[in-house]
């Protein structure tokens, strides 16, 4: 038993809970968290708190019963763009080289996460392509076997190493873009530039790395007047555009529910011009994803404020520094880094991913009115 990385606040779980934001809800979306079991969850009622003691056999599985076979790895919390809902223009801070999981700290843990039965790894960050010689790392992971290596970037470094990814044994990639226009492309990333992202996707596609999905996080007020021509795009190229609601993870903690744009509304707007259709429900994403009746091109909501999914949710993350979180907003860290320079074995890092799994909590409880946000912003955890 590893303890040396036990790292645990109990923030946003129901007994722990303190006070700290009062957020004005004045949505009547559902809130309410459904478990549901992932399609490859132990049979047995799911809808109760296991009473059984954490497995040592068979896939990483919760007290819920959702099976976790989705490892999200941030490469580093440093990023090239300062996009508003994320980061402050200035003042951020970033963690030392040294703080960072090697290459081969990353490669070992994703090793024995595979052998738990993790099958999709994505590299995020921070900006994960601001990682050097990232397309090594890429290479390494692919050897290790997932069904699917993909990668979530801001497209900025793309173009030029979409092939080399691609060889290296990248599946897809997630690529962000928020604004279809330049100039306001210019003020909500506040660096980089619209055509360069553009030329990014169009790389990425010509290296193989497809379906290419592109997030948009869409703030009222600032960019909802686009949604349309988002929806057009998605039908023009026939990519994925994935529309995110604005999350309570922004560096600034600025986040104001008034600010974000409700999965829901979105699908009415797109859907009284251009009727939608469902895709095959199942399995785990977090976006609920519907085509066009009358073209190509698919559309995702990733209503996570709104609609939250956690009942069939089955990621599990790795921050840039090491710590195992379960959940985006639970401050619940387990430092395998530390466990990992401490001389941890297989064994022992198998122990601490079977019990980050174990010990997650129902729900994200951003929608209780004593809801705390979690200590570390988006790109500290990765998105
Ligand atoms: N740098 C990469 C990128 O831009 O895609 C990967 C990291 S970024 C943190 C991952 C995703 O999180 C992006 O799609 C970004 O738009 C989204 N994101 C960042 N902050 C967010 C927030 N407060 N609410 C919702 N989505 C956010």
């Amino acid at each position: 038993m590893v303890a040396s990385g036990h790292r645990r606040t109990f923030r946003n779980c129901s007994s722990f809970r303190r006070k700290r934001h009062s957020l004005s809800l004045n949505s009547n979306a559902p809130v309410a968290v459904t478990l549901r079991a992932h399609p490859r969850a132990v049979e047995g009622d799911r809808s109760e708190v296991s009473q059984a003691s954490m497995p040592t056999a068979g896939p990483l599985v919760d007290r819920y019963g959702r099976v976790h076979d989705d490892l999200r790895v941030s490469v580093t919390d440093r990023c090239n763009l300062r996009c508003v809902y994320c980061m402050p223009e200035v003042g951020m801070t970033f963690l030392p080289h040294d703080a960072l999981l090697s290459f081969d700290e990353i490669t070992r843990v994703a090793t024995v996460a595979a052998s738990l039965g993790v099958t999709s790894l994505r590299l995020t960050g921070g900006e994960p392509l601001v990682r050097k010689d990232l397309v090594s790392l890429v290479a390494r992971l692919s050897d290790i076997g997932f069904n699917d290596l993909s990668l979530t970037t801001n497209g900025m470094l793309l173009a030029p190493l979409a092939r080399r990814l691609a060889d290296a044994g990248l599946t897809r990639v997630n690529i962000s873009c928020d604004s279809l226009r330049a100039d306001r492309f210019d003020s909500i990333r506040r660096r980089g530039d619209l055509g360069t992202v553009l030329a990014s996707m169009d790389a990425a596609e010509a290296a193989g790395l497809v379906p290419l999905k592109v997030n948009v996080v869409i703030l009222r007020g600032v960019n909802d007047d686009e949604i349309l021509d988002f929806a057009a795009f998605a039908r023009e190229t026939g990519r994925v555009v994935r529309f995110i609601e604005f999350m309570p993870l922004d560096a600034q903690g600025q986040w104001d529910k008034s600010r974000l744009v409700a999965g829901r509304e979105i699908f009415e707007l797109v859907s009284a011009l251009w009727p939608l259709e469902a895709t095959e429900p199942g399995g785990s994403a977090p976006a609920q994803r519907f085509r066009f009746a009358d073209a190509g091109g698919e559309i995702g909501l990733i209503s996570s404020v709104t609609q939250p999914f956690c009942g069939s949710c089955n990621r599990l993350r790795l921050t840039s520094d090491g710590a195992l979180r379960n959940c985006l907003f639970s401050d619940d860290e387990l430092s395998l880094r530390d466990s990992i320079r401490d001389g941890a074995d297989d064994a022992q890092i198998a122990e601490m991913l079977r019990r980050a799994v174990w010990e997650k909590f129902p729900g994200h409880a951003i929608n209780e009115p004593d809801f705390l946000r979690p200590a570390r912003s988006m790109s500290m955890i990765g998105g």
